[in-house]
């Protein structure tokens, strides 16, 4: 197709005597007007550092508006249901989902094995089916063509890598083309109890959404309690687990040490740790997918390997794949 600004502006110049293409003219303008305030047909990269700023901006005044807030609609009480649904929702996915489910990095008794499921459900990311086929098909293809998202997908010039970021953040969340399930997670789907916590997805985050109002109506004995408690422990909350986890697929694609050997652009981004619970080593497990703990090296906080670690003490966890020093020894990039 012939691109409409040019064919417009051509009409505009051919036809402007005519009174019988008077309304197209006049729509031709406009259409022409509007588009030189917008800049022209392509966003210039000055533009897209302003979208990027314009999105994360208003979610960064959020988490600055917590001290303010403080005593007017936010208190201990939305803290501690927040802290804890974030603590339940983000393991179910580090430990859960994606070193469970997706890597095998250890093996759990079947009460355990659903619990995960659950919890994992718990932070809105999808079905465990899904998310677990998006993330093998991640590893297989990691930053080449067929992984579902990679920031490096438009090439590596300044532009591209911020239109590449975009997309492994949240972009390719609405590609209508879905890994197959059948060919990247057989094994879950052959578990009919894991198939039906899958199924069960859409009740799950309706009680993701509904809990801490419940909780914080039930504890304070208050609307307002459960309104606030709605606000901080599910608004934002499930915002902030949705942006740490993405995050792990753009940033931790993008940026960060990379102290091992993997084949892609996996780093390692240590102010991620704490809120990523573990998950932003990213340059380690992609050296050693399996591996029950990310944060091998001193000093690296990763809760997700103290849980699993806890769980296999308490037996309900076993056949954990712990790092070894040899084997970390060999995955170093030197
Ligand atoms: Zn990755
Ligand atoms: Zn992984």
């Amino acid at each position: 197709m012939t691109p409409p600004t040019a064919t417009l502006v051509d009409e505009d110049l051919d036809v402007a005597e005519s009174p019988v293409a008077g309304s197209t003219i006049t729509r031709s303008r406009d259409v022409t007007e509007v588009k030189v305030v917008h800049g022209g047909d392509r966003k210039k990269g000055g533009e897209q550092i302003a979208l990027f700023l314009f999105i994360a901006i208003p979610f960064v005044a959020l988490v600055a508006a917590i001290p303010f807030a403080w005593g007017w609609g936010l208190g201990w009480r939305d803290v501690v249901i927040a802290t804890v649904m974030y603590a339940i929702a983000g393991h179910g996915i580090g430990t859960g989902y994606h070193r469970y489910f997706t890597h095998g990095s250890f093996k759990a008794r079947r009460p355990l094995r659903i619990a995960l499921a659950v919890a994992g459900s718990l932070a809105i990311e999808g079905p465990v089916v899904r998310w677990v086929a998006d993330h093998r098909k991640h590893h297989k293809f990691s930053d080449k063509e067929g992984d579902p998202h990679s920031p490096w997908r438009y090439g590596d010039t300044v532009p591209a890598l911020m239109k590449g970021l975009w997309y492994a953040h949240v972009g390719w969340l609405f590609d209508v083309e879905q890994t197959p399930q059948a060919q990247y997670a057989p094994d879950l789907l052959r578990d009919r109890d894991i198939a039906k916590v899958s199924r069960l997805f859409p009740y799950l985050t309706a009680l993701s959404l509904l809990l801490p109002p419940i909780v914080g109506g039930l504890w304070s004995m208050s609307w307002q309690g459960a309104l606030t408690a709605f606000f901080w422990g599910t608004l934002v909350r499930v915002g902030l687990l949705h942006h740490v986890t993405w995050s792990i697929n753009s940033i931790c694609h993008a940026m960060g040490e990379r102290p091992f050997k993997s084949r892609d652009k996996s780093g390692n981004v240590w102010w991620l740790a704490v809120l990523s619970m573990g998950e932003s080593w990213h340059n380690l497990h992609h050296a050693d997918p399996t591996c029950a703990r990310h944060g091998v090296l001193p000093g690296q906080v990763d809760s997700n390997a103290r849980l699993i670690s806890w769980l296999e003490k308490l037996g309900w966890a076993y056949d954990v794949r712990w790092p070894t020093p040899e084997r970390i020894a060999a995955k170093r990039a030197d």
